[in-house]
This record gives C-alpha cells, sequence and structure tokens, in this order.
C-alpha cells in the first residue's frame, strides 16, 4: 500500500515517556536532551537494535553526553554563512545544497544540522519558492543536491513540484537527492516513487548508512526499486565511535552495499557538531580504516575519506600516505600490504624550471584524491 509508510512514521517513538520507557532511560535525562535537540526513532529502525549501546541504539538513542556543551559548534560547518537564502547553502562554484525539508525519519544523534532539523521554524516550506527562485537565477549553477532534513518525507506530489520545477530550469544539468529514508524507513520507497523520480532523469541518490546491519531485506528492496528506475545510488558513511570505528565493519559495510547496487562515495570524519564529542574518532582512524580497504578488497568499494572542514572549507578529501619519496628520478611507494616500489620518472624531462615548480605536487607527504 502507498501510504502505508505514513502510518508506519506515525507509530515512532518520540515523545521522552516512550523513549525512557522502551530503552530503560532516565525520564528526566530524555526530557533534557528532547529540550535542545529532536527525538524519534521509526519502529523499524527500533526493531534493528540489538542490545543497548550496539551500533543502531548509539546512532538514534539519546545520550546525556549530548548536553555537553564545552566542545563541538552548533553550525560547525559554517552554512549559515554561505545561506543566500534560508533554504540554500551555496558554497562550490556549480553547485549547491536546497533544504527542501526540517523532517527526518529518525533523528541521528551526530547529526551535523542537529541545531536546525526537526525545526518548522528553521526549514521551512514557504523558503522552496526562494530556492528554486535563486536556482533560477544562478545560471553557475549546475548540480542541485537536494537535502534537508530528509526530502523524502515530502510527499510524492510535493517532491515532483520541486523536482519538475527544477528541471525545467535550462541550467541545471544534474540533480540529486540526500536521503536516510532507505535506511530507517524503506518502506517510503515505494514503486510510484521510482516511477516518478524517473521522469527526472539525470538523477542521482545518494543515501545514507553506517553499518552493515543496516542493510536489511526491506532495505534492498526499496534501493533495488531506485536502481532499477535508473538513478545512480552512492552512499555517504559517518565514522561514529562504537559504531563503524573499526576496519572490519567498515569493509563488511562497503561490501554490503555493493550487493544492493549502491557505489560507496564518501565516509565522512564526524563534523565538530556541538553535543556529539562522545561519538566523535580520531582522524588517524578514518587513515587507518581507508588503508584496510583499499587492495584488500574491490576497488569499488572503496570511497573518499573526507573531512569537512569546520569554518565552511568543503569537503577535503585525506588518502593514507603511500609515497615515500618523489624526486625526478623515481618515485618510492609502497602498495596496500606495505611492499615497497620504485616507478621510474621519465629520462625526457621537462625544462628545470617546470619540475621545480612542479615537484610540490609529488612531495612525499602526498594528499591527493585518487582520479574518481
Ligand atoms: C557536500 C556538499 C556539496 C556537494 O559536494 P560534492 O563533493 O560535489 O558531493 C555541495 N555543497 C555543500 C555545501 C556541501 O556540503
Ligand atoms: S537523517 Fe540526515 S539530516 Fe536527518 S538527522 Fe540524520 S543525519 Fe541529520
Amino acid at each position: 500500500m502507498a501510504d502505508e509508510w505514513r502510518k508506519l512514521l506515525k507509530g515512532s517513538l518520540r515523545t521522552p515517556a516512550e523513549i525512557a520507557r522502551t530503552f530503560g532511560l532516565d525520564l528526566e535525562e530524555v526530557k533534557k536532551v528532547a529540550r535542545h535537540f529532536k527525538i524519534q526513532i521509526t519502529p523499524y529502525y527500533a526493531g534493528l537494535i540489538k542490545r543497548k549501546g550496539d551500533p543502531i541504539w548509539r546512532q538514534v538513542v539519546p545520550d546525556p553526553a549530548e548536553l555537553d556543551a564545552d566542545s563541538g559548534a552548533l553550525d560547525p560547518l559554517s552554512e549559515d554563512e554561505d545561506s543566500p537564502v534560508p533554504s540554500i547553502v551555496h558554497r562550490y562554484p556549480d553547485r549547491l545544497l536546497f533544504l527542501v525539508s526540517h523532517m527526518c525519519a529518525s533523528y541521528c544523534r551526530f547529526c551535523t544540522r542537529k541545531r536546525k532539523v526537526g525545526d518548522p521554524a528553521k526549514i521551512h516550506p514557504r523558503y522552496i519558492e526562494d530556492g528554486i527562485d535563486y536556482i533560477r537565477a544562478h545560471s553557475e549553477v549546475r548540480d542541485v543536491i537536494i537535502s534537508g532534513g530528509d526530502p523524502l518525507l515530502l510527499s510524492d506530489w510535493r517532491l515532483e513540484s520541486i523536482l519538475s520545477r527544477l528541471r525545467a530550469i535550462p541550467h541545471i544539468e544534474i540533480l540529486r537527492i540526500g536521503t536516510r529514508v532507505p535506511c530507517v524507513l524503506p518502506q517510503r520507497v515505494t514503486p510510484e516513487l521510482a516511477a516518478m523520480f524517473k521522469k527526472y532523469h539525470p538523477l542521482f541518490v545518494n543515501v545514507h548508512f553506517n553499518h552493515p546491519d543496516e542493510i536489511t531485506e526491506e532495505a534492498g528492496r526499496a534501493l533495488g526499486l531506485l536502481a532499477d528506475a535508473g538513478i545512480p545510488l552512492g552512499s555517504q558513511t559517518v565514522l561514529l565511535k562504537g559504531v563503524n570505528d573499526d576496519p572490519e565493519t567498515m569493509k563488511r559495510l562497503m561490501q554490503k552495499l555493493l550487493t544492493v547496487r549502491v557505489r560507496p562515495y564518501y565516509i565522512y570524519q564526524a563534523d565538530y557538531v556541538q553535543g556529539t564529542e562522545h561519538l566523535r574518532t580520531t582522524v588517524d582512524k578514518g587513515l587507518e580504516i581507508l588503508q584496510a580497504l583499499r587492495g584488500w578488497t574491490s576497488g569499488m568499494a572503496v570511497p573518499y575519506f573526507v573531512i569537512d572542514a569546520p569554518g565552511g572549507g568543503g569537503k577535503i578529501p585525506l588518502i593514507p600516505n603511500y609515497v615515500q619519496s618523489a624526486d625526478e628520478k623515481q618515485v618510492v611507494m609502497k602498495n596496500y600490504a606495505g611492499e615497497v616500489y620504485v616507478y621510474p620518472q621519465p629520462k625526457d624531462k621537462a625544462p628545470k624550471e617546470k619540475i621545480r615548480r612542479r615537484r610540490p605536487s609529488i612531495a612525499p607527504c602526498l594528499n591527493v584524491a585518487p582520479p574518481v
């Protein structure tokens, strides 16, 4: 049934009393967290929890540690500074974020937009018109990332009204949707939704999975409907302490994503968000995980590892250091298993001056993203 998802969503755990009772928490503490940050968990996602404090639990069950206001920032990526109208974050030359929904099916405790999600005053439907006008007026924008909150909590009708108007703008080449719905409320992905999306190609969907246990049969069905509609699927994963901060878990997640036709796109270092200190890892952990992926499993399963720089610097890719030394004669590097190999540079060198200028780009601390 097409509207089954609405019933499931309505049945979500959301009042402090329900949350405290279901998870055996102190009611007063839950109330305190709820005063600052939205709490909601779909019955489906709650059903994936196997035991107290497990990787699914840690992502959505509120924790008093969220009240620690000593570290982190409310708007760590300074999104509000790059926001010409409330629904737009325009940071890069040719693409922007378009925030169309304040709602999420389940609220992630680590969310970068914790300050905004769940609050209709901050991401209001009336801002959508302003967003579309802004995009129409900016012909340098060729790629719109529809995000929120979760865009898939809008009705098919509302989503289509946004997609069709964006598609009618001549300079918009591609549309992207960022959503966690296939992970937390897969029932929302219906054949009707997929058929509607299909009318607005080229349309990409980036989903958000953080643990292999999230890739269930239901999630597989939802992703299959989207993939069958010709939508290229990518995934974004946030590196989180006690959730996926070990190489084996992350490798399994990346491999399982491929089995449901999702190409891993980004692993994010957790943003420096207020109230999420208990979920952050070191950056080294991310590099260790990347090193445990590259070469050890399908290259298709290896995403970029990025830090979204605090202060609004954008996403910066980090890769483990494979280059040991590099000069005009040769590049010495380690392979995935730690063995050393040498690549001889061409004998026929470019003029000296050019080499000198180019050299910094092949310095041993090389930290560039591999080609896609
Ligand atoms: C992540 C992000 C994008 C998209 O970046 P890609 O690397 O192209 O996926 C665009 N705008 C903002 C503000 C972002 O944070
Ligand atoms: S689904 Fe996305 S926007 Fe919503 S709470 Fe989770 S991370 Fe934040």
